[in-house]
């Protein structure tokens, strides 16, 4: 007995390790959120992720790269950890999964391997919805996460692609992330959603992920870096208001469509919003089934 027990032990433990990292059937809405990079997700969807884990619902933010270039001065291995850890601390402040892949950054490539490995995650997560880049986004890493996501739309509800994990019944439903890119086609939102309860809490969140914004990412240079306390707050507060300016454009951007679903006079008044637009792929939730799937607006 003792020896069957030591021999399975290690099976258990993974078992338990894996099962442990997906949230139970409890009824509440499942959401994966794929991002290129350990920020994309954060900066993309980080308010409504936030106000769902609220609600109890179960959020999942993936960067699909480890983000190993991503700064001017680090690179490899170091970086990789740095960004990790800042992912992780910015997604516990938004009360959601968190999970890097370990693709070095601007080197994702949509094969067939990483064809599976999405399908994989979004089954493993049960997902309701599926948010993802357009795939005619600027940066390649952007873009391959955008067709690798489109790939999987489909494929996730085929028996026999990946059967070691069980296929999805219900097609769930893909959305694309807001972007400026006019060609082929323009971001055109089906859904925008108020993030002013949240707006402290996703500026935090993306305030931990100090080697983007406060060091600049890839593009930033030394001189971004002050030793002086009173110029490290400065840079610290321009950061935040450089982010707070983008979330109200964005309800400017998307004014029309806030006002769809909560009523002009409210929509007047929101001042901060995050949109989404229906891939055609995935099903196709009418205005009914996305009140349900965003169950803010009678807020
Ligand atoms: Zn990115």
């Amino acid at each position: 007995m003792k020896r069957l027990l030591l021999v399975f032990l290690p099976v258990l433990t993974l078992y338990a390790a894996h099962a442990g990292s997906v949230p139970p059937d409890d009824g509440k809405l499942r959401i994966i959120c794929f991002g290129a990079h350990p920020d994309d997700c954060e900066i993309q969807a980080g308010g409504v992720g936030a106000m769902w884990s609220a609600k109890g619902h179960h959020v999942k933010l993936v960067s699909v790269t480890n983000g190993d270039i991503g700064h001017w001065r680090d690179a490899g291995g170091p970086l990789a950890k740095r960004r990790k850890a800042e992912a992780e601390a910015a997604d516990q402040i938004l009360g959601v999964t968190c999970e890097v892949l370990d693709i070095h950054d601007g080197e994702l490539l949509p094969t067939l391997d990483n064809r599976r490995l999405i399908t994989r995650l979004i089954r493993e997560w049960k997902a309701d919805i599926v948010i993802a880049p357009r795939p005619n986004d600027y940066h390649p890493d952007h873009r391959y996460t955008g067709v690798l996501v489109q790939d999987a739309a489909y494929m996730v509800t085929v028996p026999f692609f990946c059967p070691d994990v069980p296929y999805l019944k219900n097609n769930p439903v893909f959305l694309y992330y807001p972007d400026p890119f006019q060609k082929p086609n323009p971001f055109q939102p089906d859904v925008a959603v108020a993030t002013d309860s949240v707006i402290q809490k996703r500026l935090d969140a993306l305030d931990a992920l100090v080697s983007q914004f406060y060091e600049g990412g890839a593009n930033g240079y030394p001189e971004l870096l002050p030793s002086d306390p009173a110029k490290q707050k400065e840079r610290r507060a321009k950061v935040r208001g450089d982010f707070e300016k983008r979330y109200e454009a964005q309800a400017q951007r998307f004014r029309a469509k806030l006002a769809e679903f909560y009523g002009p006079d409210k929509a007047n008044s929101i001042r901060y919003a995050e949109a989404f637009e229906i891939c055609e792929y995935g099903r196709h939730p009418d205005q009914q089934e996305l009140k349900k799937l965003f169950p803010f607006f009678g807020e």
